[in-house]
């Protein structure tokens, strides 16, 4: 992983398009479609924060990212823009099925990420599910997640469906988000983790968006199974 610290530039080919002569800190500086800056516009969100500005310039060109910045710091959008401009502009449609994968640790946060999904994703045509039913909703799930685009999920959930779910297909997944990843790992879903990971293209097919609070010894374990080794590691408030 090559280390690189907010306050530098940018990596050369990322753009930045700035407007007022100002260093390019607002969302509409980005390089973003109509519809994405529109959902982002309808949610208030302008500005963006640390972890934001130093991480989906790199995610928009298409980097791998490992992204550390403590709870609170807008580490949702800074996947959520560029999973959505990723399979915009791929062109995916309903067919196409399963184009990005959030993985978090828990039903509360996958139902957050999910609503953010929803409105800043709003103007966007593709499907997306939240899977963290209980035992009951687990039918009901499975006849919906072959048709969906984008799917939100907890590891164990996840890894039943991919278990047993037929007409599942995550073959030509292109982006991978692991929330939370030191949660997930702490938690003990790092088993479920790695078997959900061999479900998945190899890293170099697809994108993979990987954010923690903390940088602990498995998370860097984690980081090197699952990002390709071009990858951009970005931290913003000095996590350890
Ligand atoms: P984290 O995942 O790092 O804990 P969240 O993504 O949940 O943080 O964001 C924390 C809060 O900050 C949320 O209420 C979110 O709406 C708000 N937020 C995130 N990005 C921005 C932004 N660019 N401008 C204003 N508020 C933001
Ligand atoms: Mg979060």
């Amino acid at each position: 992983l090559r280390k690189r610290v907010v306050a530098e530039a940018p990596a050369p080919g990322t753009q930045l398009f700035v407007e007022g002569g100002g260093p390019g800190k607002a969302f509409r500086d980005l390089p973003l479609s109509r519809i994405t800056l529109q959902g982002l516009d309808r949610n208030k969100f302008s500005a963006m924060t640390d972890i934001q500005l130093a991480a989906v310039p790199h995610a928009l060109a298409g980097r791998d990212v490992l992204g550390a910045a403590k709870t609170g710091s807008g580490k949702t959008l800074a996947f959520v823009v560029p999973l959505l401009e990723k399979l915009y502009r791929e062109g995916w449609a309903l067919s196409d099925g399963l184009g990005a994968l959030i993985i978090t640790p828990t039903r509360e946060l996958a139902l957050q990420i999910f609503e953010v999904l929803r409105t800043v994703g709003k103007g966007h045509m593709f499907s997306a599910a939240l899977l963290t039913g209980g035992k009951k909703e687990f039918r009901e799930e499975q006849a919906r997640v072959p048709r969906m685009n984008i799917i939100v999920a907890t590891p164990g959930r996840l890894l039943q469906h991919l278990e047993e779910t037929p007409g599942f297909d995550a073959s030509q997944l292109q982006v991978l988000v692991l929330d939370e990843a030191d949660r997930i790992l702490d938690m003990g879903f790092s088993r479920q983790l790695n078997a959900i990971l061999a479900y998945l293209p190899p890293g170099a097919g697809r994108q993979t968006l990987l954010f923690s609070a903390t940088q602990t010894k498995s998370v860097k374990d984690l980081a090197r199974l699952s990002l390709d080794k071009n990858s951009e590691y970005v931290g913003v408030h000095d996590t350890a």
